[in-house]
């Protein structure tokens, strides 16, 4: 009798993250769990302990809380992209159109809606179970603001069609937003309820550490290599190796260092810069709110406040690096654009120096659906997050987790129509492609 071949899948890189999170530096140390070590079993091994992997797990362990689940994250929990975000659970699209109120255009906004909201219920379980304060879990909303006459314009046509979908929403006028953000350089804004604020390593930190037993998260746990066996798959890892029948592909970009979604995913990273403590009577407005750019590529701000005084954070700028790695000079040119972007915003306050700089991975697709489904047999994915993973990532996992099992929800319908993604063009078109196009957003963006 002939062996039948073996399928290999081997991790051509592991993810690498740039600079210090100030999320992460403000929190206590993680002591962390430990890394897999000898040969392990589990029913179900899950690559990635972002917002995709861990909200899998939770979505299994509620599903069926008699299988065992082993998460492997390759570094700590909370120093990737989902501990090192700006920290919005947005709960509407962004991108909702006032040109088509009717058709096809509605229904891919509710239904846009819908998976946030799924995502932002699974988050407020956690986080009312843990009893989370606003220091950690803050259903506050967010502003969206403007800061030129095509910013402005953008609101009101998002206005409108809230207003046809039904959404609670405020338009505020410039000296309306200055009173929240003590800037006069906002035009305008439009205030929307639903979004969660959180402080995102506290947050995921918070989710993996309320995962149990059957469910293991095992850190400094890189998968390297992925084999089928008999009918399921070993797992392989620096230390250790793991038996199991299922698997889910819960590490975004880096689905593609294993050979998935080869010509599928762009690499886009994007920066962030967090001020020192001040005195929060430096800085007129309100001490906590956060914002949004109107215009698609522009900047985000927030105000953080602290025992020790508050603190301001500006992410902005978006660039493509398809090794996955966005480099020390990308970082440092970004953040000289947060400084300028934070004395244009509060010119009083130009003395107050950034602390913290950091840079972050998402995988984006062409046509903006998930990288989803079942991929190979028994190997399920949950990735491409398309920017806004802590919605996007969060319903991604939970739809992989119930596809998995074969629960059937509102999710897994809205999931089953998505369309595959995209491919992109060959190398270096991709490249070139993705440079002008961020090159051109962000020029249009001008400094909003
Ligand atoms: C500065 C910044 C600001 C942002 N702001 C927001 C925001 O406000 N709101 C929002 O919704 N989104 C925001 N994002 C995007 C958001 O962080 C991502 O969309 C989200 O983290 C994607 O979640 P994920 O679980 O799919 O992937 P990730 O969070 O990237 O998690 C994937 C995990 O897989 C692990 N991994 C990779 N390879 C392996 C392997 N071989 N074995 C084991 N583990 C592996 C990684 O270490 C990582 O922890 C921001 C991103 C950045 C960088």
């Amino acid at each position: 009798m002939v062996a039948a071949a073996k399928t290999v899948f081997v991790a051509a890189r592991l993810p690498k993250n740039n600079g210090v999170s100030a999320w992460v530096a403000m929190l206590p140390p993680r002591k962390g769990n430990p890394p897999l070590q000898g040969h392990a079993t589990a029913d179900i091994v899950i690559l990635g302990g972002g917002f995709a992997g861990l909200s899998a797990a939770r979505r299994i362990s509620e599903l069926d809380p008699s299988l065992t689940v082993a998460v492997l994250e390759a570094g700590v929990i909370g120093e990737a992209a989902a501990g090192r975000n700006s920290g919005f659970i947005i709960d509407l699209p962004h991108d909702v159109s006032s040109d088509d109120y009717g058709g096809d255009t509605m229904t891919k906004s509710r239904e846009a809606i819908e998976i946030n909201r799924t995502a932002i219920r699974l988050a407020s379980s956690i986080a009312a179970e843990q009893g989370w304060g606003r220091d950690i879990f803050d259903p506050c909303g967010r502003y969206s603001v403007a800061i030129s006459s095509a910013g402005d314009r953008h609101l009101i046509d998002y206005a409108r069609a809230l207003i046809n979908l039904g959404e609670k929403h405020q338009l505020l006028s410039q000296r309306e937003i200055a009173e929240v953000t003590g800037s006069r350089a906002y035009t305008s804004a439009l205030f929307t309820p639903g979004t969660v604020m959180v402080q995102p390593a506290a947050y995921i930190r918070g989710v993996a550490d309320c995962l149990h037993d059957p469910v293991h998260v095992y850190e400094r746990t890189p998968a390297v290599r992925l084999e089928s066996s008999g009918n399921g798959w070993l797992v392989k890892t620096p230390e250790g190796s793991i038996s199991t029948g299922r698997i889910i592909l819960a590490n975004n970009g880096h689905a593609q260092s294993f050979g998935f979604f080869k010509s599928e995913l762009l690499h886009i990273f994007t920066f962030a810069s967090m001020t020192r403590e001040f005195d929060p009577g430096h800085l007129a407005g309100q001490r906590q709110w956060a914002a949004t750019p109107a215009l698609p590529m522009g900047t985000t701000v927030r105000r953080i406040p602290g025992e020790k005084g508050d603190r301001v954070l500006i992410r902005s700028r978006y660039t493509y690096h398809p090794t996955i790695e966005a480099g020390e000079s990308t970082l440092r040119r970004a953040g000289a654009v947060h400084d300028r972007k934070f004395r244009a915003r509060f010119p009083g306050t130009g003395d107050i120096p950034m602390e913290y700089r950091w840079a972050g991975a998402m995988a984006v697709t062409w046509n903006s659906v998930p990288a989803f489904g079942e991929i190979e047999k028994g190997i399920f994915a949950a990735c491409g997050c398309n920017g806004v993973g802590a919605t996007k990532a969060t319903a991604n996992g939970i739809a992989a987790a119930e596809l998995m099992l074969g629960h059937t929800s509102r999710l897994t319908e809205i999931f089953a129509r998505f369309d595959a993604p995209r491919r992109l063009p060959p190398q270096p078109f991709t490249t070139i492609g993705a440079k002008a196009n961020l090159a051109i957003k962000e020029w249009r963006a001008g400094g909003e």
